[in-house]
């Protein structure tokens, strides 16, 4: 048996299979091959998808983003199809013998090297966009970015890191539990884990290596402890361990359907955390009271083009509907920092937490916004649906959001589309600026929601992704609490709610101060709604 140590960030146990996440190297290597004639029709075929590809990307990105953006897909488009670009490859091919995701790579590496050398500014530009639109074809020739093991088989999912982006693509009824080299508490990883209620442990370092790949493992998600084939006496411990956690949860299910109340008398709604309709089920088995946060932008991540209205309306629709009646908070796209989309092609950062993120992109891409919120509006019409805006700084950037949100009512109301006009709007509260100055942002708005996570990472200057700072960021520092109750406050003295939405919301070491400063939501993890309730009720 073989013992790993990590970092526990979502409890419980889980047995089974171990197996790495696959990635496709992202240089390819020269391999000879004995047929080119196969491999230029395999060529051929990964620069047909890619051109089907570029003409749906062209077409939702003019539709959403308008005819400048798009032009760049055009462009790809062309790339491909230009002659001398086709012949490069399929010569290298034949006179080489060589692979096409390698014949690829080195046509766009000559191709961007001529670009870069030409007198034009235009043309240099294009050196970019040959090595964008060849990693395409290559990623086509080579597979999925993300590839899950084949079979209908359920296995702990062992990785490096998890991107956002990849954990939008996985087949997550299959999964057991993560283990990850890397990440934090706060990660986006280590949140999905949570959403799930599957246990996962990170920061196991270069002990979590692909040799272990296939064995079978247990996973301790509260201790932070991976045994490999564990012997027998271990084993049984450990499912001694998984029983006690079923009595645990048994006894919290008592509390369902309950209402929770602070000892002063004060309503308080558990509400529940998710990042796409696929987790309603699990904020229903948990008996949430509302959904707090609606993480939207997992909508965008995972895929190659923008989500269209109406695919946005089926899914709040489905969110609302499900609630019936019940708030749920729909936050507007918080992409940006960690949460990648390439078509979005956002520019490469310096310090992307600090960056162009969330409600920035919003109103420097108001098509996109606007998108959003026309479909967001339209799903008002089926419950009780509240949206909220991340990241917010300043006065203005409230005002100027409640703007497009303005235009998007009127422009329903003239096409005669049915939308509920007394949708409650709010923000989050996640940077210090907004905190101090909730004194003032509160009269703009119906809530605020405290974005815990980050605010705590602005707060203590700890990237919330760099597990090296983690000893660092104190999550029950003094300076965060303090910033919670002015923020509290202020939206009582306004006469709104105030919820928390980070992670501390399912902190048990700090419900009572919750309740105390006199918090009105808690939004969560599902899977921790039931513990929270139990903990309030039970006195
Ligand atoms: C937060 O910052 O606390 C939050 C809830 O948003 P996210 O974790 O998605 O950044
Ligand atoms: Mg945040």
């Amino acid at each position: 048996m073989t013992v790993l140590r990590g970092e526990g960030v979502s409890s419980g146990i889980a047995s089974g299979k171990l197996i790495f996440l696959r990635r496709d190297a992202p240089s390819p290597v020269r391999r000879e091959i004995n047929d080119p004639e196969t491999e230029i029709s395999r060529f051929n075929e990964a620069r047909n998808e890619a051109i089907r590809q570029l003409s749906k990307l062209y077409a939702e990105s003019r539709a959403v983003l308008g005819d400048e953006h798009a032009l760049l897909f055009e462009i790809h488009k062309m790339m491909l199809d230009d002659l001398d670009y086709r012949e490069s490859v399929e010569g290298l091919i034949r006179s080489e013998r060589v692979n096409a995701e390698y014949a690829v790579a080195q046509t766009a590496s000559q191709f961007a090297d001529m670009f870069r050398q030409m007198d034009d500014l235009y043309m240099r530009e294009r050196s970019a966009d040959v090595l964008d639109v060849s990693a395409r074809v290559v990623r086509l020739l080579a597979g999925e970015e993300v590839s899950m093991p084949k079979g209908s088989e359920p296995f702990i999912l062992a990785a490096d890191d998890l991107a956002p982006s990849e954990t939008a693509r996985l087949d997550r009824g299959r999964i057991l539990a993560f283990v990850t080299m890397r990440g934090s508490k706060n990660s986006h990883t280590a949140i999905f884990a949570r959403t799930m209620g599957i246990p996962a442990v990170v920061e196991l370092g270069n002990s979590l290596n692909e040799s272990l790949d296939g064995k079978s493992v247990f996973v301790d998600g509260e201790a932070g402890t991976v045994y490999i084939e564990p012997d027998p006496k271990t084993e049984s411990e450990l499912r001694s361990r998984a029983h006690a956690a079923e009595e645990r949860r048994r006894y919290f299910e008592r509390f369902r359907g309950l209402d929770a109340y602070s000892p002063s008398g004060r309503r308080v709604l558990l509400g529940a955390n998710i990042g796409s309709p696929q987790d309603l089920n699990l904020v229903l088995a948990a008996g949430a009271d509302a959904i707090g946060l609606f993480r939207s932008e997992f909508l965008y991540l995972g895929r190659d083009a923008y989500p269209s209205e109406d695919e946005q309306f089926d899914a709040y629709r489905k969110a609302a509907e499900a609630m019936a009646g019940r708030t749920v908070v729909i936050r507007t796209l918080d992409i940006g920092a960690d949460k990648q989309a390439k078509y979005f092609e956002l520019p490469q950062e310096e310090n992307p937490a600090l960056g162009m993120r969330a409600i920035r992109i919003c109103l420097t891409r108001p098509e996109v916004f606007k998108t959003q919120l026309r479909a967001l509006y339209r799903a008002s019409a089926y419950g009780n649906i509240a949206i909220m805006f991340p990241m917010i700084a300043s006065v203005e950037e409230v005002r100027r959001a409640k703007e497009y949100c303005a235009q998007v009512c009127s422009e329903l109301k003239s096409e005669g589309i049915a939308f509920n006009s007394e949708t409650q709007v709010g923000i989050m509260i996640e940077t210090p600026a907004a905190a101090i100055i909730s004194d003032i942002l509160a009269p703009e708005v119906d809530f605020f929601s405290i974005g815990t996570n980050d605010l705590t990472q602005y707060t203590l200057a700890a990237d919330r992704q760099n597990e090296a700072v983690q000893p660092f960021c104190d999550v029950h520092h003094e300076a965060v609490l303090r910033l919670i109750r002015m923020t509290v406050e202020n939206a009582h003295k306004s006469g709104i709610w105030a919820g928390i939405c980070g992670e501390l919301a399912a902190d048990t070491a700090l419900t009572d101060t919750f309740m105390e400063i006199g918090v009105d939501e808690l939004s969560m993890p599902p899977g921790n709604i039931p513990e929270i309730r139990a903990k309030i009720l039970d006195r």
